[in-house]
């Protein structure tokens, strides 16, 4: 007999892009353009590689439970707030929603978005509501506010992953001024990548937390480290309910404390997406919503999502397939930014695809 899996698991689950190395092996390239998960195309700073370096030697030792060096490097850099860290900053969800959500609890989540809201949530037995944006993937303010109310957590994330939508900060402190006892999360995985800057917000808001990433800016998806804002009445309830160490090991959080001393190769990286977001915008034959982060939503009408994956994957270029995203017409593509000869390798291959369009 074997004991019965869970319902809520029988969806397909997280959807990755697909491996380079099963591309480069099927159409024979030696390098592919990896532009599908928004990963920092300079690798992590040398100062985060020679910090998590020394920290190896005393990997034996648990880590420091309060992962005090690394809150206080995020204080340092960013403002005295009550930090929480994770596993990533999917980690920290997961944790926001043990803390709040009891098996049959409403969750709400802005659409199309990240899948991973919607999976934690019913990993907690939560029921998910989702609120799709209006014209433009703009949030509407009113209407989301008012699904919230009732619910026990909002996810909004903004810069938007895959739309690369931002909202304007006073829309988010209306929703969360508005949205009752509801925790709103926000998720500002791609705020670096923008001009806006939310954290004014929490000063005024005592049911907001912002959730931020190691992993696009600084180049440190494999350490998975996320890190976030929290209420201070909120810091204790989390801090229990995380994963022990916050779900980190001692060499992340050191790799973590290094990036952020590496002022230089943060501002590299901003003004390489900057200018290649641009350009891309510009040169893609196919039209691009405009975008805050470090990723564009291309529009491959008449191509349908996984149509135009797979020919670009003919190209030697990896990107991500929005054929899985809830509210959102089966005919996009994200294209992450990426190094100069990769985002080159993908215009290319976009111009050859827009040529090989049917006529009408
Ligand atoms: C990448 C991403 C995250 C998760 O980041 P990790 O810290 O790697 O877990 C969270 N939210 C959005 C919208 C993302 O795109």
């Amino acid at each position: 007999m074997r004991p019965a899996i869970r319902a809520y698991l029988d969806g397909p689950g997280y959807v990755y892009a697909e491996r380079p190395e099963a591309i480069a092996a099927r159409h024979g390239f030696e390098r592919v353009a990896r532009l599908g998960s928004n990963e920092n195309p300079f690798g992590p700073s040398p100062a985060a590689i020679e910090a998590a370096s020394r920290a190896l030697s005393e990997a034996h030792r648990y880590p420091d439970d309060s992962m005090s060096a690394l809150r206080a490097a995020l204080s340092t850099r960013y403002g005295e707030y009550p930090w929480v860290v994770g596993n990533g900053m999917d980690g920290i969800i997961e944790t926001i929603l043990r803390v709040f959500c009891e098996a049959g609890d409403r969750v709400v989540v802005s659409t199309p978005t990240f899948s991973f809201y919607g999976i934690a949530a019913r990993g907690q037995g939560a029921r998910v509501v989702t609120v799709p944006r209006g014209p433009g993937f703009g949030v509407e303010p009113d209407a989301f506010a008012s699904a919230c109310r009732g619910a026990r957590v909002a996810f909004l994330c903004t810069p938007n992953n895959p739309t690369g939508t931002a909202t304007p900060v006073d829309d988010v402190r209306a929703i969360a001024e508005s949205c009752g006892d509801c925790l709103l999360f926000l998720d500002n995985a791609y705020v670096d990548f923008s001009d806006r800057d939310y954290a004014p917000l929490l000063s005024g808001c005592d049911n907001l937390v912002i959730g931020r990433t190691f992993s696009k800016l600084y180049g440190l998806a494999g350490f998975r480290v996320g890190y976030a804002q929290v209420p201070e009445w909120l810091l204790s309830a989390y801090t229990r309910a995380a994963t022990p160490f916050f779900g980190l090991s001692s060499v992340s959080a050191a790799a973590a404390v290094g990036a952020l001393g590496d002022e230089e190769h943060v501002n590299r990286t901003r003004r390489h997406v900057a200018a290649w977001r641009e350009r891309i915008a510009r040169d893609c034959p196919f039209p691009c919503h405009p975008s805050e982060a470090n990723f564009l939503l291309v529009d491959v009408t008449p191509y349908t999502s996984d149509a135009a994956v797979a020919a670009l994957a003919q190209e030697g270029v990896l990107v991500r397939s929005c054929r899985s995203f809830p509210d959102l017409a089966d005919h996009h593509l994200r294209v992450s930014i990426g190094a100069d000869w990769e985002n080159e390798r993908f215009l290319a291959a976009a111009r050859s695809l827009f040529d090989r369009v049917p006529p009408a």
